[in-house]
């Protein structure tokens, strides 16, 4: 049977703020979650079989406002809380969301090894370059020289670079998109969860609260598509150039798109016993655990 939905059954989960956002007017992560209810419809892809992990920040919220499966993980531990669900059940589309800090700052090992694993994830990083739920610190990706209450004379270091990290711990499918361009955005998402493996989408999202640098008109300038460049998405080098565009450009050209995206058998793949059905689907009626917990008393 066909299933067929409409952005509006997506609209609204389950209670909170009578099932509305209740992010600041105008913030980047209506974006977001206008791309991933269109992108669920277009796939058509059954709530059911949903399951949207949030994290700490602003971005963490997401959850509660669409239709789906959700879970509310820890700081930094949404991808974790994805690998446990994909494993125990790789018949749900897992799709983790995180912002900047809880992704790019306590959360970082865990993006690393997520990539090299390869497990059949996407995951949506809300990159508003400030941590805005605790109303204003630096964060990660903020850029050198930005002042916020946290570094009231401007940031020293560097910002973390997501796409070159990625793509050195051999992600198999890197992109970055930008909550300003709704449907480009929703083309990256479907790209996302139809790929077969980790898949991370790198989101600029305007906070239009606490970041008065980079803001709408600030990405409008730079934003351009790579897709519109003839990039080759299987050629590892051009991907890795791309991806030090930002920096090499002093902020004046930031590509979107997909900047690489290569087929390499998944961490689920790789586990026999869980190659023809889901663990959730074992029967588990006859076994004895008996002789595992006297070993270890
Ligand atoms: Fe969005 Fe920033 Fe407001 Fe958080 S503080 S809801 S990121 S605009």
């Amino acid at each position: 049977m066909k299933l067929t939905y409409k952005v509006s059954d997506f609209k609204y989960s389950f209670g909170y703020n009578d099932g509305k956002p209740n992010w600041c007017p105008g913030c980047g992560n209506y974006g977001i979650i206008t791309a991933i209810r269109r992108a669920m419809v277009e796939l058509e892809l059954d709530p059911e079989n949903i399951v949207l992990i949030g994290g700490i920040g602003c971005s963490g919220k997401l959850p509660q406002w669409v239709v789906s499966y959700g879970f509310h993980a820890l700081h930094g531990r949404t991808l974790p809380i994805a690998s446990g669900i994909k494993l125990a059940n790789h018949d749900l589309n897992v799709i983790a969301h995180a912002g900047d800090g809880d992704c790019y700052g306590i959360g970082i090992g865990h993006l690393i090894h997520a990539s090299r694993r390869n497990l059949d994830i996407l995951c949506v990083v809300h990159n508003n370059q400030i941590y805005g739920l605790t109303t204003g610190q630096t964060s990660p990706t903020s850029l050198k020289g930005f002042k916020s209450k946290s570094t009231p004379e401007g940031v020293i270091e560097l910002p973390i670079n997501p796409i070159a990290l990625t793509l050195s711990s051999d992600a198999t499918f890197v992109a970055r998109g930008y909550a300003g361009d709704k449907n480009h955005l929703t083309e990256l998402v479907m790209e996302g969860v139809k790929h077969r493996g980790f898949a991370l989408l790198d989101v600029l999202q305007p906070c239009v609260t606490f970041n008065h640098l980079n803001t709408y008109d600030w990405f409008k300038e730079r934003v351009y598509k790579l897709e519109e460049t003839g990039h080759d998405l299987t050629d590892k080098n051009a991907a890795f150039d791309k991806a030090f565009e930002w920096a090499k450009t002093n902020s004046e050209k930031i590509p979107i798109g997909i900047f690489y995206k290569e087929e390499r058998p998944t961490y689920g793949d790789e586990i026999p016993h869980i190659v023809d059905k889901p663990l959730v689907k074992h029967d588990i009626t006859n076994i004895d655990i008996e002789e595992v917990l006297t070993m270890m008393t």
